[in-house]
Parts: C-alpha cells; sequence; structure tokens
C-alpha cells in the first residue's frame, strides 16, 4: 500500500485510514510532537557554502552560509526516508517548523526550496514542504523560483566526483523580484545543488544569505 495515496486526505481521515504516532516517543495520533523533532536535532557549527570552512569565511567574505539540523544519520535520517519515501507531508513540515524553531529568524525576503528533479515519482517535493514549515514560524514566505533546466539524472545515481561538477546552467531561476533568499533542502552532501542554486540566483539579481537543510551527509 501507498502511504502517499493519503498525503492529501484531510488530517482527520488520515488519523483513521494511517494511524500515525510520534517517531521519537511513540505518542500515538500525532504525525511527530514538535518538541521532540527539535529535541533530535544536533546542529554543527555554520559553514561556508563555498569551501566547507567555518563561515563567516575570511576566504570567502559575504559567501553563503550553510547551517544543517545534524548529521545525516539515526533517527534525523529515518525521517528523510520518512518524508521521502512515506509521503508524509505532515512530518515535512514539523520538520521545517522544528529547524526554525532551533535557528535565528534569517534576514531574508524570502525561502527558496531546491526543486524536485523532473523525472522524480514523488507527490511532493520535500524541500518544499520543509520550507513551508519554516516559513510558518519565521512569517517568511517560501516561493518556488528555481528549476531544472533540463533532465538531470538523480543525485543518488550519479558518482560523488561527478556530482560535485554540477553543470552551472543545471538549473534556472523564474522571472520576478527576488531579493535575499534562504535555501531550503532536505539533506545537504557535496553543496553542490546548493552552490549551482546561489549562483543561479545571484544572475538573477537576488542574492543567497545561506542554506538551511535538514541534515548534512559527507
Ligand atoms: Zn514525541
Ligand atoms: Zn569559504
Amino acid at each position: 500500500m501507498n502511504a502517499g495515496l493519503f498525503s492529501d486526505l484531510p488530517g482527520a481521515l488520515a488519523h483513521l485510514v494511517w494511524p500515525c504516532s510520534c517517531p521519537v516517543c511513540g505518542a500515538v495520533g500525532v504525525v511527530a510532537c514538535p518538541e521532540c523533532i527539535v529535541k533530535i536535532l544536533e546542529p554543527p557549527l555554520d559553514e561556508c557554502l563555498l569551501c566547507g570552512g567555518g563561515a563567516p569565511c575570511a576566504s570567502h567574505p559575504g559567501a553563503p552560509w550553510l547551517r544543517t539540523g545534524g548529521s545525516h544519520e539515526g533517527v534525523r535520517r529515518d525521517l528523510v526516508l520518512r518524508l521521502k519515501y512515506g509521503g508524509e507531508r505532515r512530518l515535512g513540515r514539523e520538520m521545517g517548523e522544528a529547524l526554525a524553531r532551533v535557528f535565528p529568524k534569517p534576514e531574508v525576503d524570502v525561502l527558496v526550496p531546491v526543486p524536485l528533479h523532473s523525472e522524480s515519482k514523488r507527490l511532493y517535493n520535500q524541500a518544499s514542504v520543509l520550507a513551508e514549515g519554516m516559513g510558518r514560524i519565521w512569517d517568511i514566505p517560501a516561493a518556488r523560483l528555481l528549476e531544472w533546466s533540463g533532465r538531470q539524472e538523480t543525485q543518488t545515481k550519479k558518482h560523488a566526483a561527478q556530482r560535485r561538477k554540477l553543470d552551472a546552467n543545471a538549473l534556472r531561476c523564474r522571472k520576478g523580484a527576488i531579493g535575499r533568499v534562504l535555501l531550503g533542502d532536505d539533506v545537504c552532501t557535496t553543496g553542490s545543488t546548493l552552490r549551482c542554486a546561489a549562483e543561479c540566483i545571484r544572475s538573477s539579481g537576488g542574492r543567497v544569505i545561506g542554506a538551511l537543510t535538514w541534515s548534512r551527509s559527507g
């Protein structure tokens, strides 16, 4: 049975069809307790998005920072898998809200999620759902300003070395006023997609202040 089929049902009905429980404490009837999700976050120090060193970076003044909710392992990894493959959109919003409770509100005009790859079969973009959750707590709008410019292989199919060389034109930015941007994604691996997104937004007249992802892999 595909849990994703139920992701659009009203909450009350979904509860009857698909009883849910907090993945941390096991409380029944909630997708996750907000305080439990906050507790599993272990944010490391800010990184420079360009070089992976500390932020603010002496070598890259003004470069976007990267903040993450912790390493991509244990419960944090389990939640990403549930979000991606279990069709639990509400869980994603809770995860985004938890990130926004842990980190200070950034000085940005808009939250921009990394887009879903065009060939993805998922019913929703997990990065968008996370951004919606963050936006709700911070009161900052989330907007899907980026799209992949052509057919892209999914990251998991690619070799790490290839991923680092992501084509600078792989993403396209929709036209319009952009301003200061916080990028959002579920997992940061090499950071190449986020760097590509930051460059794309810069060339469209906007400015990426930082990127926030649920977890950090590699
Ligand atoms: Zn709980
Ligand atoms: Zn740097």
